[in-house]
């Protein structure tokens, strides 16, 4: 126990460090000394407590609370919350101690934070719920995510010291969550960070070679750069504007989504960088002029791409972002993006959340609004109750990155709504008895359905009725939480009546059959009909959105056809879970899943992975087997940000010589004999089977996919790589959803 004198002196290093960040936000002694009585508090708790990587634990709190003032801003309270944030879920602290200490306002954060770990730590299905429970403390005070995003921010800069699973499970979390929350709250710098260390963690080749990537080309780049700059910087010096001009390479992870979006490699991407200017305002001249003047300056220099003006400065982003951006024609013939924006501008891209207060109680600004709209949504998403908690949280989230559209009442009021939004979304944005019972609507006076998309600038009226109700498919037609959760409350009402209807019509479909409902039964039906319960499927009947005309074809097919595949596979770390068989860490699988032995291991459709690709496997509680997910696939990502404690870790094993079903996406230039040199390629050289096969042509452009059976990844790379020589191929790309 205690502290060794190594441990003091790094301690004691990091607290000085702390304490020079401070300085600049504690306004007199009483300040200066609530920090450190919070560090000696949380010293003393934390004693004798190390972290994974072997330091005392007490420097993860300092570390977070330097995040806390020297990259976001905050002020003296956050940064003592941020000293106190692990004290009371971890020692014999408890809020009312600090309460004492500290007072109300600082316990109540520190007691947010506490639950908010609480979250992370339970089991499975509740993470959600709690998430959504938690961020309600974002109604009260917003610092506490701010200072959780600083914690989460620290734990993956260390990351590296934990296990593989548990790294999985954290970088799962940060992506699906913390990065966009970080990004709504405007934290740009933060999510980048977030991001790129998720990815590191994740795909270590990708991001190293990614950053070898960069650092290759970077003499080039710099070169284009000055070249680019040089007349920018002369015709803005002429015109008396005080700015600063800088090239930004864009984050490793925005390039890696990017070359994984599009399927093109690094080379091919030519907007990895932007030129940023950020100018001193006149105090004479409105800063919203001054950036049009000064990109009115550029476009004389090089042409603007007419569709690639993005105009922040008269309407911001929701979270708070202004600036100017433009993509022009540089030297070359070279793509470059600008960013214009003041100096103001730029505190708000770098700080978000902090500075945008900063400056709202210092210069009057009308258009600030907008980030107290979206937490007003925020707010009333939260507050109205939903039993779907993982699916409120899928809504939340997009709610986190979708960028916005302003479109009008007819009485001329602004309305916020997300890019992509329907009539029918602006007609709950109003209120929901004007969704519940919206009918039709006039855009700019032109009478259009409710489903129709909106786009900025529109005028909008709802046509209401008496005899309207939402229907399960107006879900399908709308975007907002807002709209999804009114329309989700009023079905679920209807609901309770759908499934006892739907029960009564599916036995009496079953007596025409002999049939009893048994497990054995659902386990056709429920596939069939796409549904993932037994509840999801008889209110679904009952409300008459599933037919039951081919129940009898249902019912007849072999569900052996239904499932993917069923393979051998390593555990490295047998669990309980596999019914108290776990004593071997070999499984192989049968391939009839009616089999009493039944199978444990399912191949997750949704990313199909073969032998060879890095898999995750996820304890699917539902149907108690393990479905085995690639580990880059999006629907796992998501999976694990909920149910992180679901993972467990999955091997292929490399003795059976098996061949699994892949698909491959052709493009590429028609040509007279092109067919038959590819299934050359893949039957006769390779001696691989094809299943299937569909190639279509038009305009002289064939784009065809081809379904497979290879023996792992070293195989269908090498296929691939074959017939991506065939001449007037040009895209040859594995498939990883093949649901269809
Ligand atoms: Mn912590």
């Amino acid at each position: 126990m205690g502290y060794s004198s190594d441990d003091e002196r790094q301690i004691g290093e990091a607290f000085a460090r702390l304490m020079s960040s401070c300085a600049k936000v504690c306004k007199n002694d009483y300040d200066r000394d609530l920090i450190e009585r919070a560090f000696f508090l949380a010293k003393e708790a934390h004693e004798g407590v190390h972290r994974r990587s072997g330091e005392p634990y007490i420097l993860h709190p300092l570390a977070v609370a330097r995040i806390v003032v020297d990259e976001i801003g905050l002020g003296v309270k956050s940064v003592v919350a941020a000293l106190l944030h692990d004290v009371v879920e971890d020692t014999d602290y408890t809020v009312e101690d600090i309460e004492s200490r500290f007072g109300p306002k600082i316990a109540l954060m520190v007691d947010g934070l506490t639950k908010m770990s609480g979250v992370f730590k339970t089991d499975a299905s509740e993470q959600a719920e709690n998430f959504r429970k938690v961020l309600l403390t974002l109604s009260d005070d917003v610092r506490v995510i701010l200072v959780k995003i600083a914690d989460r921010l620290h734990n993956m800069r260390t990351l590296g010291s934990m296990p593989p699973h548990k790294q999985m499970k954290i970088t799962s979390e940060t992506i699906y969550l913390f990065a966009p929350l970080a990004y709504r709250l405007g934290l740009y710098a933060i999510k980048s960070e977030l991001e790129d260390l998720t990815l590191k963690y994740r795909f270590p080749e990708d991001y190293k070679q990614i950053e070898a990537k960069i650092r290759e080309t970077e003499a080039g780049r710099t070169r284009f750069i000055e070249k680019f700059n040089a007349p920018i910087i002369e015709k803005l010096r002429e015109n008396g504007i005080d700015f600063e001009i800088s090239g930004r390479v864009k984050s490793v992870y925005s390039i890696w989504s990017k070359m994984q979006r599009k399927h093109v490699s690094f080379d091919e991407i030519y907007d990895i960088f932007a030129i940023r200017i950020v100018f001193k305002p006149s105090p004479l001249i409105p800063e919203k002029s001054q950036c049009w003047h000064i990109y009115s300056l550029v476009t004389d220099i090089y042409k603007p791409k007419p569709d690639r003006i993005r105009d922040w400065v008269n309407i911001p982003k929701a979270n708070g972002y202004e600036a100017l951006h433009s993509t022009v024609m540089g030297p070359d013939g070279i793509w470059a993006e600008v960013q214009i924006r003041s100096e103001r501008m730029e505190e708000i891209a770098e700080r978000g959340f902090a500075a945008h207060w900063k400056y709202k109680t210092g210069a009057l600004s009308k258009e600030e609004g907008e980030f107290d709209r979206w937490m007003k949504q925020v707010r009333e998403a939260l507050n109205s109750p939903t039993e779907d908690a993982v699916e409120f949280l899928d809504n939340f989230k997009l709610s986190l990155y979708t960028s916005e559209i302003v479109v009008f009442t007819p009485k001329g009021d602004s309305r916020t709504l997300p890019q992509g939004a329907t009539a029918l979304d602006f007609a709950y944005d109003i209120h929901s008895k004007i969704g519940n019972s919206a009918m039709g609507a006039k855009i700019n006076h032109k009478i259009e359905s409710i489903f129709a998309p909106v786009g900025s600038g529109d005028q909008i009226e709802i046509i209401t009725s008496k005899n309207v109700t939402p229907k399960p498919d107006w879900l399908e037609h709308v975007i907002t939480t807002k709209a999804k959760q009114s329309i989700v409350n009023f079905l679920k009402k209807d609901k309770l009546n759908n499934i006892a209807n739907g029960i009564e019509l599916f036995e009496a479909r079953l007596k025409d059959f002999g049939v009893t409902p048994s497990a054995r039964v659902f386990r056709k039906v429920l596939p069939a009909y796409e549904c993932a319960t037994k509840d999801e499927f008889y209110s679904k009947l009952g409300a008459g959105i599933v037919k039951l005309d081919d129940l009898g074809k249902v019912l007849r097919e072999n569900s052996a056809n239904k499932i993917l595949k069923f393979w051998t596979l390593q555990i490295p770390n047998p669990f309980r879970f596999l019914g108290g068989e776990g004593k071997k860490d070999r499984h192989v699988l049968p391939d009839d899943p009616t089999d009493p032995e039944a199978p444990q291991f399912v191949i997750a459709p949704c990313c199909n992975p073969i032998p060879g690709d890095e898999v995750v496997g996820y304890k699917n509680p539902e149907t108690h087997k393990v479905d085995v997910h690639k580990k880059s696939c999006n629907e796992l990502i998501k999976l694990a940000a909920q149910h992180g404690n679901n993972l467990t870790p999955v091997a292929w094993s490399s003795h059976k010589a098996m061949s699994y079903l892949t698909v491959m996406e052709l493009r590429g230039i028609d040509r007279i004999g092109i067919l038959m040199e590819l299934s050359q390629v893949i039957t006769g050289e390779l001696n691989t089977n094809i299943r299937e096969l569909h190639i279509q042509s038009h305009d002289g452009i064939f784009e065809g996919r081809i379904s497979l059976y290879v023996k792992n990844k070293t195989d269908l790379k090498m296929i691939m790589e074959k017939v991506g020589k065939i001449k007037g191929v040009e895209k040859a790309i594995r498939v990883e959803n093949t649901k269809e």
